[in-house]
């Protein structure tokens, strides 16, 4: 899947979401940092990441508050021997 607007598709916002999620924990981004939500393209119809989005994906804020993406980000680090 090619998308002129040149980010990865995602088929679905479920996937998106996941790989929102992913990003944040393989980089250990803090909440503001890296892609902040999904959204639906209209020139592809699927799904992408974006760091400008008005507002912060709920999935991605939550697991922030509840501290189970730091815990996922050090068991990352330990994983990747960093
Ligand atoms: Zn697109």
């Amino acid at each position: 899947m090619k998308c002129s607007t040149g980010k990865y598709s995602y088929m679905s916002q479920e996937l998106a979401e996941t790989a929102l999620v992913d990003q944040h924990i393989y980089k250990g981004f803090r909440v503001h940092e890296g892609p902040q939500n999904v959204y639906e393209c209209g020139i592809c119809g699927y799904w992408h990441l974006t760091s400008k989005a008005p507002t912060r994906n709920e999935r991605l804020q939550q697991m922030h508050d509840s501290g189970e993406m730091k815990r996922k980000q050090e068991a990352s680090r330990w994983e990747h021997g960093l």
